[in-house]
């Protein structure tokens, strides 16, 4: 990509998650719901970040949040249930200019899993804190507590039911890849949510909140909380969120190896990316996605699967949010 102009710098990219997300499949008042999400998101995200004194980790904080609480996405409110009928929440967020990050894994009551996410790299020891006690850590230092039935959404109960009576009858652990309810608003395996953002000082911050995979079996931890893994972050080359099948993204350290492609090769965005998603992950049997942002205000959006929910805001307050493969590139 060509160096933009001041105006045209991407400042803070999104994602809602990669899968089988085609055209054809995807209702309207579904990918309706998804536009409007995504776009308020950048718009939250954007205010905390160009606000006087705004940091990256600020936009990325506020863009999560938003998905978190919309009902469309694996994220918060709307997460996907593990086959014990729980939601196990994971979330990170990591800072570019000083490498310091924080990170939950398995947590059931807090209601925005980034910001207690960015609560724990900022006041707490330790980098990554995991299940009950991680819940009360947070509730401990200001974080707001929810109910687990918060967090139920209808169709990701009635997407488990399917999937479970589905393994049931083909005797199968393995969740099926589509479902007939899956097939009609999206495949649920996916739909995390992430940022990266740029702020004013040229410093770069990444985050990712998720529910999960479906059909996840309880105890089980993705990538996304996993720093190097589904979210990094340095100012030496780029800030990464991604979303797709986490054992896989977990085995090959996608975020981490993507900025060392990015710093150590010097190569851009997208062929770090490709690198990645292409030759490391989709020959050992994973799909996804990945954003990446570095601090020329580039950015990437490569991916895997048929679609990647996505967007991104420009210094001068462009919005664009965009779904299919066929979609422009920024
Ligand atoms: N990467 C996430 C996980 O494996 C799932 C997703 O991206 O939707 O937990």
């Amino acid at each position: 990509m060509t160096d933009r102009g001041p105006d045209e710098r991407i400042v803070l990219a999104i994602h809602g998650g990669a899968g089988v997300i085609a055209r054809e499949t995807l209702p309207a008042d579904v990918e309706a719901a998804v536009r409007r999400d995504l776009a308020d998101a950048l718009t939250a995200g954007g205010q905390a970040l160009l606000r006087p004194g705004g940091t990256s980790l600020d936009g990325v904080e506020q863009a999560v949040r938003v998905l978190e609480d919309s009902p469309v996405f694996n994220a918060g409110r709307g997460s996907v249930f593990t086959r014990e009928r729980t939601i196990e929440l994971d979330a990170a967020i990591m800072c570019g200019q000083t490498l310091r990050a924080g990170a939950l894994a398995g947590v059931t009551s807090l209601k925005n899993p980034i910001s207690a996410a960015r609560t724990v790299m900022e006041r707490c020891e330790h980098v990554l804190m995991i299940g009950a006690a991680a819940d009360r850590w947070c509730a401990e230092h200001g974080a707001e507590v929810v109910p687990p039935e918060y967090f139920h959404t209808p169709n990701r109960l009635l997407e488990l039911e399917e999937k479970l009576l589905a393994a049931a009858k083909t005797g199968s652990e393995i969740e099926p890849r589509t479902s007939s309810i899956a097939a009609l608003t999206q495949d649920h395996r996916f739909g995390t949510v992430g940022a990266v953002a740029l702020d004013r000082a040229g410093n770069l911050a990444a985050g990712t909140s998720t529910g999960g995979r479906s059909m996840k079996r309880s105890g089980r931890v993705g990538d996304s909380p996993l720093i190097g893994a589904g979210t990094y972050a340095d100012n030496a080359s780029c800030a990464i969120s991604a979303t797709g099948d986490g054992e896989f993204f977990i085995r090959v350290c996608c975020a981490r190896t993507i900025a060392a492609l990015v710093e150590y090769q010097g190569l851009s965005l997208q062929r770090a990316g490709e690198e990645v998603l292409f030759r490391k992950i989709q020959p050992l049997g994973g799909a996804g996605g990945v954003i990446i942002l570095n601090r020329r205000g580039e950015a990437a959006f490569p991916f895997s699967t048929l679609g990647m929910y996505r967007g991104f805001l420009t210094a001068d307050g462009r919005i664009d949010v965009q779904i299919y493969r066929e979609d422009s590139v920024p």
